[in-house]
């Protein structure tokens, strides 16, 4: 199993019912594994990250999506499909995380 560059890592929050998308470039990856080989399970992403400026984006690079992404049928079967959203966020970004607290904070007071 391939790595990704060390400086990204996945959003990993609950999946919502957004279909994650992969541009012209990362078409037919697998977002975990980054294989390119059997394709099963539709990706799905959080809600945050299929809305406004990320909506059709690709999950791996942000680039305009072209096509629907998918697990390989390797991760599928060790469900990383289940792990949460993939989409690849750049850890560099501290204020991803400001922005996470303060969601799950909402959540709690309802
Ligand atoms: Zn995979
Ligand atoms: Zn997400
Ligand atoms: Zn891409």
């Amino acid at each position: 199993m391939s790595k990704h560059h060390p400086d990204l890592i996945m959003c990993r929050r609950q999946p919502g019912i957004a279909i994650g998308r992969m541009c012209e470039k990362c078409d037919g990856k697998c977002p975990i594994c980054d294989s390119y080989v059997r394709p099963k399970t539709l990706v799905r992403v959080c809600d945050d990250c299929s809305f406004g400026t990320y909506a059709g984006r690709c999950i791996v690079c942000g680039s305009p999506g072209i096509s629907n992404a998918y697990y390989c049928t390797e991760c599928t079967s060790l469900e990383k499909d289940r792990d949460g959203c993939p989409k690849i966020v750049n850890l560099g970004a501290s204020r991803t995380d400001a922005h996470w607290q303060n969601k799950a904070a909402g959540f709690k007071k309802g």
